[in-house]
């Protein structure tokens, strides 16, 4: 059996980029999604293993200096990684794997492992990105600045990556990534 291939998620806060994966992870059941390691405390709501796998810092850092992590990073004092072993073993048994994750593990991942594909998501302009953020309310203005901050960083990194995806509505997007996935795909052959 061939082997899957690994693909590499990122975007700013506010593309879209979670639920254009849970979409895509839901229409085919052959995709994994990983999920990742940090040492934050768990949001209300966030499970364990489903969210993130939520480990002590001491945790964290013994996996790291086994090599157990693929990438990681760390972002507002909290570590934050992908754990290698599952998603070896998943590309091994011909399954591709989706990362949802920054673009400074996307960079360390296209650096161990080469063939791995890197897509960005794309809001439609950055005053949507900001409408979006802005959108969700409930934080103070402080976290909302630093938000946009982070999301101005994020999309400086788009011309980086392999693939760049618009999302300027929700199915175009999915379609978008999902033949992303198929051309991908009729390249081994
Ligand atoms: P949050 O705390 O909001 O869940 O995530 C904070 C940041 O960490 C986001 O930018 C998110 O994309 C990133 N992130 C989540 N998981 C991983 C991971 O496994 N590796 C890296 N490098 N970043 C991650």
């Amino acid at each position: 059996m061939a082997k899957g291939k690994l693909y590499v998620i990122s975007g700013p806060s506010g593309a879209g980029k979670g639920t254009i994966c849970k979409k895509v992870l839901e229409a085919d059941d052959n995709i994994r999604f990983s999920v990742s390691m940090t040492t934050r405390n768990p949001r209300k709501g966030e499970k364990e293993a489903v969210d993130y796998f939520f480990v002590s810092k001491e945790a964290f850092e013994k996996l790291l200096s086994e090599g157990g992590l693929l990438e990681h990073n760390l972002y507002v004092n909290n570590y934050y990684g992908t754990p290698r072993k599952q998603v070896i073993q998943w590309l091994e048994e011909g399954h591709d794997v989706i990362l949802e994750i920054d673009y400074h593990g996307a960079f360390q991942v296209r650096e161990s492992y080469p063939e791995a594909i890197l897509v960005f998501i794309l809001p439609p302009s950055v005053e949507e990105l900001k409408a979006r953020i802005i959108g969700r309310g409930s934080e103070s203005e402080e976290i909302m600045n630093k938000r946009l901050e982070e999301a101005m960083n994020d999309l400086a990194q788009a011309d980086k990556y392999d693939y760049r995806v618009v999302n300027e509505n929700l199915d175009a997007a999915v379609a978008e990534v999902q033949q992303i996935m198929m051309i991908e795909k009729s390249k081994e052959a």
